[in-house]
C-alpha cells in the first residue's frame, strides 16, 4: 500500500511512521509513506501561500482549492492512477475498526490535512474526497488524525503483524472489546491471575476469554454490545 500525505507540517510524521511496527512495514516495503509539502503546490512559488480568507466573513483562514489540487495531480501523475483521497475532517465518517479493513483494501491512497477552518468545499468535490473524523471534537491540524488512520490501517496489511490472530483477537474487530490480560508474576501485590489463564487448558481459556469480552463490552460499551447482539441475531435468522 502507498499512502501520500498533503500536509502543511510533513515534519510531524516521522517521528511517529518511522518507529515500531509502523517503521518495520516501511523497511519490509509493506508500506510506502510519501509526505508532500502543501506549499510546494502553490500557485505562487515567491510567497508560497496556501491560505486566504473565507467568502461571507467569519474569523480565521481557509486552505485554498488550487494548490490542493496540484498536490493531488503532481501525485495522480507520479503513481499513473488516481488514487482514493480521504480528507481528515470532524465533519466525517467516523474512523472504526470497519472502516480500517475496507481502507486496507486500497492500494494508493492520498490522505489530506486540513488547517486554519479547513479547506475549499470545491476540491472536495471536485475530487470526490472521502472525509474522516477519528472522532468528535475539533483538533487544530489534520496530522494527529491522518497518523492515527495510517496506523491502525496499517496494522491490516498483510505481513504487517505476525500473525492475523494479532489484530481479529483485539478489540473492535469481532464488534467485542478485549477480555483482561495478565502476565508474570503470577500474583502481583495479592491480586491473583485467574487460574484458569494457568490451567493450559486451552478450550477453557476461550470459554473464559469470550465470556470476559462480552461482559466488558457489556459494561463499558452498551452501544457496541447492543449492536453485536443485533448482528448475532440477524446471522442466526
Ligand atoms: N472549521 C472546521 C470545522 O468546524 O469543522 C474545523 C477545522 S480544524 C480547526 C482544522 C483541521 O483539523 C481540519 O481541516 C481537519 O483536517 C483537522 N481535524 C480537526 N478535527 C478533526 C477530527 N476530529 N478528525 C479529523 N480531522 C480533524
Amino acid at each position: 500500500m502507498r499512502v501520500d500525505i498533503l500536509t502543511l507540517f510533513p515534519e510531524m510524521f516521522a517521528p511517529v511512521l518511522d518507529h515500531s511496527i509502523l517503521g518495520r512495514a516501511r523497511k519490509k516495503g509493506l508500506l510506502q509513506i510519501c509526505c508532500h509539502q502543501l506549499r510546494d503546490f502553490s500557485p505562487d512559488p515567491r510567497s508560497r501561500r496556501v491560505d486566504d480568507t473565507v467568502f461571507g466573513g467569519g474569523k480565521g483562514m481557509l486552505l485554498m482549492a488550487e494548490p490542493i489540487a496540484r498536490g493531488i495531480d503532481a501525485i495522480t501523475e507520479h503513481l499513473g492512477v488516481r488514487p482514493r483521497v480521504v480528507y481528515m475532517s470532524p465533519r466525517g465518517r467516523v474512523l472504526d475498526q470497519a472502516l480500517a479493513v475496507e481502507l486496507a483494501g486500497t492500494e494508493n491512497l492520498c490522505v489530506l490535512c486540513g488547517h486554519y477552518e479547513g479547506v475549499d468545499q470545491r476540491v472536495l468535490d471536485e475530487y470526490g474526497a472521502e472525509e474522516i473524523s477519528i472522532g468528535d471534537y475539533v483538533l487544530t491540524g489534520g496530522e494527529l488524525p491522518a497518523m492515527v488512520l495510517i496506523d491502525t490501517v496499517s496494522r491490516m496489511l498483510p505481513g504487517v503483524l505476525s500473525d492475523a490472530e494479532c489484530f481479529t483477537e483485539e478489540s473492535h474487530f469481532s464488534g467485542l472489546l478485549e477480555y483482561p490480560q495478565y502476565t508474570r508474576p503470577e500474583v502481583w501485590r495479592g491480586r491473583e491471575t485467574p487460574p484458569v489463564l494457568l490451567s493450559g487448558h486451552h478450550e477453557n481459556v476461550r470459554r473464559w476469554r469470550r465470556e470476559q469480552s462480552l461482559q466488558v463490552t457489556k459494561e463499558m460499551r452498551p452501544d457496541l454490545y447492543a449492536a453485536y447482539l443485533e448482528k448475532e441475531k440477524a446471522a442466526k435468522e
